[in-house]
């Protein structure tokens, strides 16, 4: 009886919210396109860094578009020295830190491993196999590989995550990136 009323109130205030709020950012289509949120305050040695990064990914996605604020972000970045490198502690879906770890970014391209680490962040998954020009093989491909975009499959796969928003949260984990990024 009582998961019964809490199920109706459920889909009640769910049937409410569209007539009553308005996404930020919502189009005339009614697809909203997420905002999220991120911090540099713990990583000043990469601000700019952190920045191009962002820049590709809301170049190459259209359902999630990140921005730097000074306080009450959805996620974070961090520097420092790390045995493990860098790697992202993360849900998959917008929360969590990023680890930027000095020694790794001086063998690898700086901007790949934050923009590969913050593909984490939005949901995307290892494939260390994959060839330079796909971000999430991160230093599969060597230290010679400096792309920094995600490709066609990688675009589809993000915004395909984000298309519902924030409703479709995982799992805290952490990725590291043991094998990759450090040799
Ligand atoms: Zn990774």
């Amino acid at each position: 009886m009582f998961r019964k009323s809490l199920a109706a109130a459920a889909i009640a205030a769910a049937a409410v919210v569209p007539l009553t709020a308005t996404p930020a950012g919502a189009t005339e289509a009614g697809a909203a396109v997420v905002t999220l949120t991120y911090s540099v305050t713990g990583a000043p040695s990469f601000v700019n860094q952190i920045a191009t990064s962002a820049s590709h990914w809301n170049s190459s996605v259209t359902n999630v578009k990140l921005q730097r604020v000074s306080s009450g972000a959805n996620f974070s970045y961090r520097e420092g020295n790390d045995p493990r490198g860098s790697y992202a502690s993360t849900n998959g879906h917008g929360s969590g830190y990023i680890f930027i770890d000095y020694t790794q970014v001086r063998q690898y391209d700086v901007i790949r491993v934050i923009t590969h680490e913050t593909g984490h962040v939005l949901g995307l998954p290892d494939h260390y196999s994959g060839p330079c020009s796909e971000l999430m093989s991160g230093g599969g491909p060597g230290t010679s590989c400096t792309n920094s975009y995600p490709n066609s499959t990688e675009r589809a796969r993000v915004n395909s995550l984000w298309a519902n928003g924030f409703t479709a949260g995982g799992e805290q984990r952490t990725v590291v990136e043991p094998q990759v990024f450090q040799h």
